[in-house]
Parts: C-alpha cells; structure tokens; sequence
C-alpha cells in the first residue's frame, strides 16, 4: 500500500503544474515534490515538524492564518484545508499560494493520510503574476463588498501611479520596469497602515483601500512613504529617483457607490500628473467638472486629427544673433483652434502625448516646417528651422527613417535643420540614443537641448552627448534684473559650451532692461519675446527680406514684429 501510494504520489506530481504535498498522518512524514523545494526554502521531507519549516517562509500577515487552518487539521477539528497565503520564494519574493488539502482516513476512522496541492495563485485570474499583488478586478470587488459591510463608516480609496514609466520602460527596457513595479509593490506592502490592502490595478498603477481612514491618514501614508523612498532609493545607482503620484476619494464624502470612488479617485491621480507629479491630489467637485471639460478637449483633438489636423498650424518664433542682429532661424512651434479658442501646445502636447496622437503629428508638423523653411533658404541660405521632437517621438523605432524620407521628400538641406530635445530623463541614458544621434550627425543635422537647467543631469550630460546648441531655459532670465547670480550662470554655461565647441541659445528674453543685463555675454542667439513672439509664416518671410544691420538696436524687437 505505501510504495503503491509513493509510485501515485510520483505519478502525479510530474503531471501538474500545482504542487502536490502528502502527509502519512501515521509516520509523521510530509513530502513536497522537487518543484516546490526549488522554488521555496522547504525540505523535500519533513518529520514532525512541517510547520516550523513553513514559518519560516510564509508571510507574518498571513501567519496566524496559516497556522490555524493547519492546527485544525492536525488536531482532527477538520477535514479539509483551504488556506490562501504569501510565502517567500528563494528569491526572496513573496508570492500568492493556494493551499487546499483533505484528510483520508482508513477503515476505523482514523487520519491515514492528509493531502493536497499547492498552486501559484500568479498563475490564476485573481493575483497580478509580476508583483504577486492582488488585481484589479479584486480591488474593485473588494471595494464593492466593503461600501456593503455594516462595519465600515470611512474609507480612503487611493491610486498610486509611477510618474515618467512610459520614459523609463524606454529608457532602461521592460524587464528593469518590470523589476520597478516588482520592488514598489514589496516596499508599499512593507509600510501599509493596519487594515490597508494593495492591489495592481494596471501597468504602473496600484490602488490602496485604507479601511476606517480618511484625507488625513491618506496624506499621512502618501507623504511617510515619498520619505521612506527618497530614504532607501535602491534605483541611485541607476542616477534614477522614482517618485509616484497619487489620487484620493474618500467615503462616504465623496461618493458612497464603488463606481463613483473608483472615477473619482481616477479622476485625482490625473489631477496630481497634471499639476506637474509627485504629489497626492484628493478628489473635489471643481477637479470633476475640469476633468469632463479636458475629456471633451480630448474628443475634439481626435477628431481634428482624424480630419487631416484640421485646426492645427505653425507659428514660428525669430532667433536671432546678438552680434549681427541678424535673424538667425525660427523655431517651429504647434499651434491648435479649438472650438474654445486657441490652446496652448503645453497644455494640448501633453494630452496627444498620452493618447498616442503626438508620434503621427509630429511628422506632420515637421512636413510642414520644413516647406515653409525651404522659402526662407532661399532669402537667406544659412538660416535655420529648429523642430521640437519630445522624447516619446524619438525614442520611436522608425523615427530617423521617417524623419530622412520627409526630408528627401520635401528635398530640405539637413544643414539647415536643428531638433530640439528636452533636457530630460532621455538624457540620463544617452548611450541608448548615441546610435540616433551619430545618424543624424553623419547627415549634418544639429541638435539642441531644449531648456537647458530645468532637468536633471545639466553640465555633466554634455559630457557625454554629441549636442550642438543648448537652449538656457527661460527660467534663468525671470529675475535677471535683480540676480546677478543667473547672470553669472548664463556667463559660466555659455563659456562652458563654447570651450566644447556648443553653441548657446538663451530663451525668454522679454524685455529691454533683460537684454541689457546679458548683453555683454557671448551668446549665439536669442529667442524672446523682446526680439519677437512666435509669428506666422508669412511674417518671418517679411522679416528676412528685411536686412537688419549694424547689431542688435532696441528697434530690433519692433522690426521683428508679426504684422
Ligand atoms: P519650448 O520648446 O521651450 O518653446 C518655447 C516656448 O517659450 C514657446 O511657448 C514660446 O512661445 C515661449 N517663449 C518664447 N519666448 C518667450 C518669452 O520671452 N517669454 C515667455 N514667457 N515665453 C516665451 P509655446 O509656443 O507655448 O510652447 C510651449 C512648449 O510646447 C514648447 O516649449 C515645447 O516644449 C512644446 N511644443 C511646442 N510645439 C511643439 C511641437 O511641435 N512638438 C513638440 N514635441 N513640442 C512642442
Ligand atoms: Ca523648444
Ligand atoms: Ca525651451
């Protein structure tokens, strides 16, 4: 009978994917299959004593009720065991396990043998394979059994969201974003307040149900942990800080049905991105009302943009140089009419970027750009179209081959072409892009880093990346007037980059008495609105046959004007 039952045992655990365990209640023997025993910390055979192997793997949360579930049987209280737990994989990762046995006993009624399986709850509907979190659909039916239970009188919906992981999936690859949520997940469980749970809603988004809490210890919980991550960070050796945004709703104040708070704390987290990340938004009626106005933006947008970008044109802005006067190039920026009027590109770039309507438009507008440029190398020769290009646009795979047939297509000379990219987390892994860049490089084309002392890495990236114009971010120029530490800053890039060969391009001068302040630094070009706001086509045509001599005068911002 035993060897039968060690040949069946055998049998059946090569033929599952679910772990099969025996326990012959007589000898006091547990068996695991291999399987397990690779993947957790357990003995192949353990005598007597299974559960202390198990206490040492499984999760404390979970302890109490693994170990009585099992007390149960062994004290013969029990005929059947369904327990669902964490344990810890040799890894060093928790994941979900489903433990279901049943005790047979022999003719006289007693224990003969207790057996069962054990399978990776990953591997069924209800647990997120990668964090080994629970999933949406149970957030959602916890939330629903929760707002029906008697007990509960507050709740704290949240929804954490990782900002920038679109970028950094891009930068860094799948499998270390993947490893980003992974370690997220363990280190919000790790600091979760009593009756809280965590669950991955999709991609980079979780949602946390805090029971008997409010606004206060939501806020309480958000800001405790954007410490304990700034603390720990164990991404610093990738020079990358993650930071999370968050949304909030809360019962009953705010709604009282699942739907309702699970739109409304939807509707936070979007809030919290839009007003520039990293911070806890909690739901209010006016963010309700913007949100179903930025939702009828949204329709509109698609709809122009399936209409041949109906509505949709360029304005381009003067360069000038501060030696000659000269009108330098223009750079091209995108323009939307609305129905509710015009919109700014900072406010609809970011929208089309989201919705995936940014690649496309793109090409679009730089088909454009470099039509109406033609026009212009033919007045002046030199002169030179900058196009803004956002990281999304040129992490694409074809985005060169798209760019070079444009450029064949409309026969526009590469010299006379200038990409703007942001200064941004593109740059933190510039060997990703170097490829692109030596291309474009091989074929003349310049690049500019766009508003330069914004982002993260500043001076050191230069080091390392092949670029020929920086753009000082209209920051710098603010409160010029009255620092002379900015002065200073723009003076020592400026000396900086000419050492290594860049070019400086400084933004934002708006007024005379600005100009007057960095007149004397040796700067490239100058875009302001003192030299000229963004200006249509035609305009710029103007202003090129209009030869401007003899240095930058104070006329020069009335000579370059849009009329
Ligand atoms: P950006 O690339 O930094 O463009 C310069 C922005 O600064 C423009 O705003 C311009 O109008 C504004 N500006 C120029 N001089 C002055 C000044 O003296 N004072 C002030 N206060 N502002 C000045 P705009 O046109 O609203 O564009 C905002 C941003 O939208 C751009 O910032 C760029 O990041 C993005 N953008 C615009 N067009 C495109 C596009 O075609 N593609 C992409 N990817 N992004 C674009
Ligand atoms: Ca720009
Ligand atoms: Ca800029």
């Amino acid at each position: 009978m035993k060897e039968f039952l060690e040949t069946l045992y055998q049998a059946l655990a090569e033929s599952t994917d679910d772990f099969i365990y025996m326990n012959d209640c007589q000898t006091g023997v547990f068996q695991y299959p291999g399987a397990l025993t690779k993947l957790f910390a357990l003995p192949k055979e353990s005598r007597n004593a299974p559960l202390s192997d198990w206490k040492k793997i499984v999760h404390p949360d979970d302890w109490e009720r693994f170990y009585h579930s099992h007390m149960e049987i062994m004290q013969d209280l029990r005929e059947e065991l369904l327990v669902e737990f964490r344990a810890k994989n040799r890894k060093g990762e928790y994941v979900w396990l489903k433990s279901r046995g049943k005790v047979l006993r022999d003719r006289d009624g007693n224990q003969m043998l207790f057996t069962g399986t054990i399978s990776l709850m990953g591997r069924q509907s209800k647990v997120d394979p990668l964090t080994q979190l629970f999933n949406h659909a149970e957030f959602y039916m916890k939330l629903k059994q929760d707002l029906q239970s008697e007990k509960m009188t507050r709740m704290a919906v949240l929804m954490v969201d990782v900002d920038e992981f679109r970028q950094i999936n891009e930068m860094y690859g799948r499998a270390f974003g993947d490893g980003v949520l992974k370690e997220l997940g363990q280190l919000l469980q790790s600091v979760l307040p009593k009756h809280a749970s965590l669950f991955r809603l999709e991609k980079d988004r979780m949602g946390i149900l805090m029971a008997d809490a409010g606004r206060a210890d939501a806020r309480i919980f958000y800001s405790q942990f954007q410490e304990y991550l700034a603390k720990i960070n164990p991404w610093k050796q990738y020079c990358l800080d993650i930071e999370l945004s968050a949304g909030c709703a809360v019962y009953p104040a705010d709604g009282s049905c699942a739907e309702e708070l699970y739109r409304y704390t939807d509707c936070a987290l979007q809030t919290a991105k839009e007003q520039g990340k990293n911070r806890l938004v909690f739901f209010t009626e006016d963010i309700f009302r913007k949100k179903e106005r930025s939702l009828q933006l949204l329709r509109e947008l698609k709809e122009c943009v399936k209409q041949q970008y109906k509505g949709f044109y360029l304005h381009y802005q003067p360069q000038i140089c501060p030696k000659t006067g000269e009108l330098k190039g223009a750079e091209a920026l995108m323009r939307w009419k609305s129905r509710e009027g015009v919109i700014s590109p900072a406010k609809f770039i970011p929208v089309m970027e989201e919705h995936g309507l940014i690649y496309e438009a793109g090409l679009w507008l730089f088909r454009m750009a470099v039509r109406d440029g033609k026009e212009w190398i033919k007045i002046k020769p030199d002169f030179t179209v900058s196009v803004n290009v956002s990281v999304l646009q040129f992490s694409e795979e074809l985005f060169l081959k798209d760019l070079y047939q444009i450029i064949e297509e409309e026969n526009f000379p590469c010299e006379n072409l200038i990409i703007e990219l942001t200064e941004s987390l593109a740059f933190k892994q510039v060997e990703v892009f170097q490829k692109k860049f030596q291309d474009m490089k091989k074929r003349n084309i310049r690049i500019a880093l766009d508003d330069f002392g914004t982002g993260y890495c500043s001076l050191s990236v230069l080091k390392n990346m092949p670029v020929d114009i920086v753009k000082i971010d209209k920051s710098f120029v603010k409160d010029i007037r009255h620092n002379q530490f900015d002065v200073a800053l723009i003076g020592l890039v400026t000396e900086i980059c000419h050492a290594a060969s860049i070019g400086v391009c400084l933004e934002g001068v708006e007024e005379e008495e600005e100009y007057e302040c960095i007149k004397e630094i040796p700067l490239d070009f100058i875009q302001g609105y003192y030299f000229g706001k963004p200006m249509g086509k035609n305009a710029i045509s103007r202003n090129l046959r209009k030869k401007v001599r003899g240095g930058v005068k104070s006329q020069t911002a009335k000579i370059l004007n849009a009329a």
